[in-house]
């Protein structure tokens, strides 16, 4: 369902009015800090969620009812027709933030395409929602020095990866570090193909374990804000996010590694299989 003006080569000649494409870098030469922790002595995690393929009316409910301020990465290809599911969770305290509009893997990418992806989202969620996001997720969190450059040209205050991975039968996996919720965590939710349990399931299993843990949900771009650079980790560092999308470790999928596919909704349905994955 791609829609006439939205395709990446078109949106290149409208950013291009403010930098030429392979222009230099980007002012400052550092680009947004890319994060995937943030260190904080609140007792908080953050929970992010991608794409938009899912889109359960509980999830609303129970956002609302426990006034999580959780963050939706969303991909206008994905979500194509859905955006008013994503208007009720904004209205209900979600924030929502970008996800490129077609979801490529932007590592390797040229500078003008992977501006068009980040920028042209930037002013989708811009007309649809009438905020523009701080936040960018790159699919896959697989991103270069091009890729930082281009966000930030973008206005992007922060490139978000995630250490902690809630799969489709809520259980947790680990990019890095301890295998347990820490405080400071971020935690991606990916969108998957068939998840044994509903995303207000597997939300709320979280939750629980959260709460065993003594931990809540905190609002990552406050955090984000509070915590300045110093939440930097892998600044401008191009290779590492793509080294976390290999081989299993210790016996187990990487948080960062292939994935099912997401549910099937039209957009998904001309990709070969396999093609979406985690984030
Ligand atoms: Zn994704």
């Amino acid at each position: 369902m791609h829609r006439a003006g939205e395709r990446a080569g078109e949106r290149s000649a409208q950013d291009g009015a403010n930098q030429s494409p392979g222009d230099g870098p980007a002012p400052g030469g550092g680009g947004p800090p890319v994060v995937d922790h943030v260190p904080t002595d609140d007792g908080v995690v953050f929970l992010t969620y991608d794409d938009g393929a899912e889109r359960d009316p509980r999830f609303v409910e129970l956002v609302r009812e426990r006034r999580l301020p959780v963050s939706m990465f969303l991909t206008d290809s994905v979500v194509g027709p859905g955006y008013a599911h994503f208007a009720r969770l904004r209205a209900v305290g979600a924030s929502l933030q970008n996800h490129t509009l077609d979801h490529p893997a932007l590592r390797g990418l040229p500078y003008a395409g992977q501006r068009a992806e980040i920028c042209g989202q930037q002013r989708k969620l811009e007309s649809r929602f009438g905020v523009r996001p701080h936040l960018f997720r790159p699919p896959y969190g697989t991103y270069d020095a091009t890729t930082l450059r281009a966000a930030a040209d973008c206005g992007i205050a922060a490139v978000v990866l995630w250490r902690v991975t809630l799969d489709g039968d809520g259980d947790l996996a680990y990019t890095r570090g301890a295998h347990r919720l820490t405080r400071g965590d971020i935690v991606s939710v990916p969108s998957v193909d068939t998840p044994s349990l509903s995303l207000a399931d597997r939300t709320a299993r979280l939750l629980r374990e959260l709460e065993e843990r003594g931990l809540r949900v905190g609002r990552l771009e406050d955090h984000l804000r509070r915590t300045g650079p110093s939440a930097v980790r892998g600044r401008g560092r191009s290779g590492r996010s793509g080294a976390r999308s290999g081989s299993p470790r210790d016996g187990r999928r990487s948080a960062g590694g292939p994935h099912t596919p997401v549910r099937t909704s039209p957009p998904y349905r001309r990709r070969a299989a396999g093609h979406w994955h985690s984030a």
